[in-house]
Parts: structure tokens; sequence; C-alpha cells
């Protein structure tokens, strides 16, 4: 991280950590100080609320806002029984945190079967591995407390989590309930955008579930200067989609702010049709790779906060990259390239190379390495013309 943040400084990019927009500066400040584009690219801030009684005592908290102070150092030790609520990647995440956190058991519970838990299987097995006991199909109803301070909380047995068109209505049997009792309550069941004044002021709208409207290709909100991106915009997703956002949010910036360019035209609509594995033509068997490599586990570093997978070793490597189906994502456009070089040159990475593959079809040029031994010897030819034409003039 601190490397690319680096590169980012090198390559211009001023970083203002501790400025809340909104709050610190406004919009309009930052427009008034000569900025003429935005992307807003706010995560899912918000832990939101359990919509249970009793929820107020103390030791019930949205679980990301308890990972945050455990990231920052300033969580209080957990002690006792702890109760997460979801059956996300995010509740796997905060029960086997709050496990290295010193609870004395962490149960997990969701609407979900387990065959349909959204953490999927690794998860599953990365929390049954650390200690955590997963209850399925269970839906909150009621926290206990005892002077204010949790101590417990009621579950009903869910019958299903979504109608017939698939959307989410959960229902549940009254007849069949248990009680935990435990004394926090951790709860991951959706994060929202927190979007306080930032936007306050702007054309900006935004859907039910509280994410910006934007146009999907150009992410340009209805106020023309402000694009979004990332999970304030998909709702809750992954860094490679927030990555891939921020780069179509940079190539809009750029054309927004150099006048007469179309924000649309050339855009990658990223309209896929799936491979129906059903109906195909294709020889499957011939694209059959090596199995996913797996990694090992360091004893010493299981239920601490090091990881604790084994790096690859060097064969698992070659494994690994050999599953690759060289789908060639990263193309060079042959029309439009001219060799000149300057790609292998910009790229911090050096990640890029320009390699002759067809000898000296086109011309006599030699890569930059061995420019000395291609031009020495015409150097000292031409050398030797010199000097005699210098001592011929005398
Ligand atoms: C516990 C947890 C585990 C996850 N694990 C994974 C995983 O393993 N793999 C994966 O791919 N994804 C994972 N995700 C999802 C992933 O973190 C998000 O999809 C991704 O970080 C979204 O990126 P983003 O840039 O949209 O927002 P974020 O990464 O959330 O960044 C938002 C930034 O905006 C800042 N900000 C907010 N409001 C303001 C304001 N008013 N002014 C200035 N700055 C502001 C925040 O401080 C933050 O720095 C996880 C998420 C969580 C919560
Ligand atoms: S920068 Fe790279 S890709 Fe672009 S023209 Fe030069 S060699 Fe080709």
């Amino acid at each position: 991280m601190n490397a690319e943040i680096d590169i980012l400084r090198e390559m211009g990019v001023q970083f203002r950590c501790g400025v809340e927009v909104g709050k610190d500066v406004t919009i309009q400040q930052l427009r008034d100080e000569g900025y003429k584009g935005f992307f807003v690219a706010i995560g899912l801030q918000n832990g939101g609320r359990l919509g249970v009684p009793g929820e107020d005592a103390e030791g019930v908290m949205p679980g990301v806002d308890w990972l945050k102070t455990v990231n920052s150092g300033t969580a209080a030790p957990l002690s006792g029984k702890v109760v997460v609520i979801g059956g996300g990647n995010i509740g796997a995440d905060v029960a086997r945190t709050a496990i290295r956190q010193g609870a004395e058991s962490v149960d997990l519970y969701c609407l979900e079967s387990r065959e349909d838990m959204p953490m999927g299987e690794e998860d599953i097995a990365l929390c049954e591995a650390d200690g955590v006991t997963l209850h399925p199909g269970r839906g909150q109803t009621e926290i206990l407390s005892a002077d204010g301070k949790c101590s417990g909380i009621r579950f009903r047995r869910c019958l299903s989590v979504r109608d017939a068109e698939g959307r989410f209505a959960p229902t549940f049997d009254d007849a069949d309930t248990e009680t935990a009792e435990c004394s926090a309550v951790l709860y991951c069941i959706g994060q929202r955008a927190d979007w306080k004044d930032l936007l306050a002021g702007t054309k900006v709208e935004f859907n039910r579930n509280g994410t910006a409207k934007a146009d999907p290709v150009t992410l340009q909100t209805a106020e023309p200067d402000i694009f979004v991106g990332g999970d304030a915009y998909f709702g809750q997703k992954f860094v490679v989609d927030a990555l891939a956002a921020g780069r179509e949010g940079a190539v809009s910036l750029h054309r927004f702010v150099n006048e007469g360019q179309s924000l649309t035209i050339h855009r990658n609509t990223r309209h896929f049709t799936p491979l129906n594995k059903d109906d195909i033509v294709l020889p499957v068997d011939a694209y059959k790779k090596p199995a996913r490599a797996v990694k090992g586990t360091d004893p010493a570093k299981v239920r601490t906060m090091s990881d604790e997978r084994l790096i690859f070793t060097p064969e698992q490597i070659r494994s690994e990259a050999s599953r690759c189906l060289s789908c060639g994502r990263s193309v060079v456009d042959t029309n439009k390239c001219i060799g000149c070089g300057m790609c292998t040159v910009q790229c911090k990475f050096d990640a890029i190379h320009l390699v002759r593959n067809m000898g000296d079809a086109y011309s006599k040029m030699v890569p930059a390495e061995d420019k000395f031994k291609a031009i020495g010897a015409y150097a000292a030819k031409r050398g030797v013309k010199i000097v005699k034409k210098l001592a011929s003039r005398k």
C-alpha cells in the first residue's frame, strides 16, 4: 500500500488526510479552490440498526464499527460470550476477529440455511476452524439486558429468506424460538453510505438503498461535475469492482475537464454475456487446468491477528500461473502501436516489455539493452572517418 501511495504522490496526487468532505470542507469550497471535477467513493460506512427492541443496550453495535476500533487499537478487550449476526463475509471477519480479541465463545446467527450462507464454503470452513459456532436459519427478535448492558438475545426460526420473485422477504416460525446468553452482539446485516452533508445542495439523486444514482457507463451523476463509484454507487461489492469504477471514473473526469471531449464515445459498456456452460461447442476438457493450489497453514499464527496462511511454494506459483487461460485481457492495439517503447519506461512496476517477435523483418532495430553492441562498430567507423577528415584539413 505504501509503495502504491508513494507512486501516486510521485505522479502528482495530493493526499489530504483527516478531512471529512461536507464537514471540514464542502464541494462548493473545493470548486472555489479551482477543482473542476469530483469522484466521490465514500464506501458504506454506516452499519445501520438491528431493528429489534432493546438494541440500545451497551455491547450491541454494528460489526464494522467494532472492527474499526480493533483496527485503530482502541477496542475494549472482549470478554464473555459474543453473538455475531449476519452470514456474509463481513460477519465471518467479525466473528473470527472476536475470537482473536478474547471472546469466551462466538456464535454466529443468520437467516439463511447453511447451504445459502452468503459467506460461502471457504469462510464457513475458516469460521469453524477458528471455533465459531454457526446457527443458520435464525432471525433476531429482541435484545435482553441487565442494568443497561446486553445480557442475551432471542431468535426465532427463519423459514425462508426470499419470496417467489427473489425479493428479500423473510418468513418465520414464531413457535420455534431460542435465547442465547451473551455480553455483546455485533451485527453485520448490510451497510449503507453515510452521506451526511457531503452532497448537500447538489442535484445528486439517491436510490432507496442509499447509493447514489449515476450513469452506468460514465458514472456521472445528475450534478455534471460529480462522478461516483465503489460501494457508494454499487452497494456492497468487492475491492476489484471499486478499482474498476475508479478507472472508469478517471477516464470520465479526464474527458470532463478537457473541453470538447465526449464522455461516452468508445467507452466499455461492460455488457458481458455469460458463457452457457450447458450449450458449449468448445472441447471443455482441453481447457482443464491444474486444481487451485491450497495454501498451507502456519500453526504458530492460527487465531492470531497475523495471516496464518503460508505463501505459495515456487512449484505452487508455477502451477497457479499455468491456470491462466491467456484470455488476453491486456491488449495492445497493433493498428495504433508504433513501437515507440514509451509504455515500457512509463510503467512503474516494469510490467511492460517490448519484444521483437519477427526478427528484423521490418528494420534493424535492436533492444535498448543491446544498443552498444549494435552501434559500437558503426561509431568506431564514423570516429575514424571524422579523425581522418579533421587531419586532412590541417
Ligand atoms: C469487514 C469487511 C471485509 C471485506 N473484505 C473484503 C475482501 O476480502 N475482498 C474484497 O474484495 N472486498 C472486501 N470487502 C469489501 C471492500 O472493502 C469494498 O468493496 C471496497 O473497500 C469499496 O471501496 P470504496 O473505495 O468504494 O470504499 P471504501 O474502501 O470504504 O473507502 C471509502 C473511503 O472514503 C472515506 N470517506 C467516507 N466519507 C467521507 C467524507 N465525507 N469525506 C472524505 N472521505 C470520506 C472513508 O474514510 C474511506 O477512506 C470487505 C468489506 C468489509 C467491511
Ligand atoms: S507507448 Fe507502448 S503501446 Fe503505445 S505506441 Fe508506444 S510502444 Fe506502442
